[in-house]
């Protein structure tokens, strides 16, 4: 199965060949900082199935709690938050569920896991169904 998807103009776009994937919220402060939004929302895929198809995306590697490096690409041209590649998940990657294309930014409707739940706003519930975990792992 191919998933497709992109930034807000466009100018960079991906495809994702994977039958599924895990779909996890987190609400990390650096999420919260670089989406400008409440929390990332996230397919995680093999990093092996994922491929950028238009464009270059530009990156930043933040530091995480783990101390080691989450690095964050994103669009240089409008600045959509595009995916992560954590060090501590070197065979993963994060792709920010909200570039997904074909309405799959609603991932089926289901969300696996919720990380950093103490960061997330009080004014978010838990997901029902969501594993919970306080920080990451
Ligand atoms: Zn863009
Ligand atoms: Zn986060």
């Amino acid at each position: 199965m191919t998933f497709t998807g992109s930034c807000m103009c466009g100018g960079v776009a991906y495809a994702i060949e994977a039958d599924k994937y895990t779909a996890a919220l987190c609400h990390c402060l650096d999420c919260q900082k670089w989406s400008g939004g409440a929390f990332t929302s996230n397919a995680v895929v093999p990093r092996t199935s994922f491929k950028v198809t238009k464009g270059t995306p530009s990156s930043y590697e933040a530091v995480g709690n783990s101390g080691k490096i989450n690095k964050h690409f994103f669009c240089p041209t409008c600045g959509s938050g595009v995916y992560t590649e954590l060090e501590v998940l070197a065979d993963m990657t994060c792709v920010k569920a909200g570039t997904l294309d074909n309405g799959e930014a609603n991932l089926g409707g289901k969300v696996d896991i919720e990380f950093y739940v103490k960061d997330r706003p009080s004014y978010l519930h838990a997901v029902e169904g969501a594993k919970q975990e306080p920080m990451f792992g």
